[in-house]
């Protein structure tokens, strides 16, 4: 039976602005149309924002976001643990009511390079600590801030397998950033379902092992059609909600500037940004994706990203999922 993960990164914009109302006022749209389709997401949860939060004594987003995160959990989602290093020694500027962060702590192995695996670690485990405590529940999927997975993978490898997880979803097969801050190349990653981590989250391992990639969905070759080469700035969803400039009340923010000198994004759906005449080609992708002897899609979003339109185009993608009788499925869901 062919599968679907509707995954969401939970976070705010990195711009350093606050703007946690509109991560709270979109997450609710987005469980409102889950509850309308019964459909179940799957959220990431970046859960060193909320450390730092309690930190700085903000205690009004910290409690919106606990209260959201229980109300996930109550509606039959599932949470799971999202890490995003910059938040470690980020400071809050009470003046400016602005986070300052250091870009150059984007990725696990920045903090590596930096301070040594065991303060990495350190890191690590106080995101998942406070995790734990607020979803009353020990995660079994991770997904990496920015994707980012690179640089010290022995060591990140370690830490998830010594944490009981047993699937990671950091892997967007064929994509490649190249920033000051952020270093990405999946190229090497294979185009299957999922695969065994050894020592590499971009290498299938020939042996079966006790962490599972479930990677994003990335589509085989495509000659498109006319109609589809219209629609490829799809292609740019991701990379869009990573350097937005829509204004609209739903979007307040700005991403992190990591100053990209290039990158490539390979073929595939989000609902970041998402036009409604959009929903043609995701349809068509999910079709051909499931033609090309592939079961299950992984697809990643982040509620900040989500506008009233691409709001509309998840309630319909949602409706056509259950006509087309796709199973809509979380990491719990799996084996
Ligand atoms: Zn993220």
């Amino acid at each position: 039976m062919n599968k679907v993960i509707l995954s969401f990164d939970y976070e705010i914009y990195f711009d350093g602005k606050n703007d946690y109302q509109s991560l709270i006022d979109n997450t609710n749209n987005i469980l409102s149309i889950a509850k309308m389709h019964r459909v179940k997401c799957v959220f990431f949860i970046d859960s060193y924002y909320l450390i730092q939060l309690q930190n700085v004594n903000l205690k009004a987003p910290y409690d919106a976001i606990c209260k959201q995160i229980k109300q996930m959990q109550a509606e039959g989602h599932e949470v799971q643990y999202h890490f995003h290093p910059h938040w470690v020694n980020a400071v809050f500027d009470h003046d400016q009511q602005e986070w300052q962060f250091d870009k150059s702590e984007y990725s696990y192995s920045d903090l590596v390079n930096r301070y040594g695996v065991q303060k990495a670690n350190e890191a690590f485990e106080t995101g998942l600590k406070i995790f734990e405590q607020i979803c009353a529940y020990k995660p079994i999927a991770f997904r990496a801030g920015g994707l980012s997975v690179q640089g010290a993978e022995q060591a990140f490898i370690d830490v998830l397998k010594q944490h009981q997880f047993k699937y990671d979803s950091s892997v967007l097969p064929q994509l490649t950033i190249k920033a000051k801050y952020l270093n990405i190349d999946h190229q090497s990653a294979p185009l299957k379902d999922q695969w065994y981590i050894q020592d590499s989250f971009l290498n299938a391992s020939q042996h079966a092992t006790d962490l599972i990639e479930i990677p994003l969905m990335k589509l085989n070759h495509y000659k498109g059609s006319l109609l589809v080469k219209l629609w490829t700035s799809l292609k740019y969803r991701f990379l869009k909600s990573i350097e937005s400039k829509r204004k609209s009340k739903y979007i307040t923010g700005k991403p992190m500037d990591l100053q990209i000198q290039s990158f490539n994004y390979p073929d595939s759906i989000t609902f970041d940004l998402s036009r409604t005449a959009e929903l043609i080609i995701m349809k068509r992708y999910t079709m051909l994706f499931f033609k090309q002897q592939r079961q299950l899609l992984c697809m990643i979003a982040h509620p900040k990203s989500m506008d009233q339109t691409a709001q509309i185009v998840m309630n319909r993608y949602c409706q056509w999922l259950s006509k087309k009788a796709y199973k809509v499925i979380g990491f719990t869901d799996l084996n």
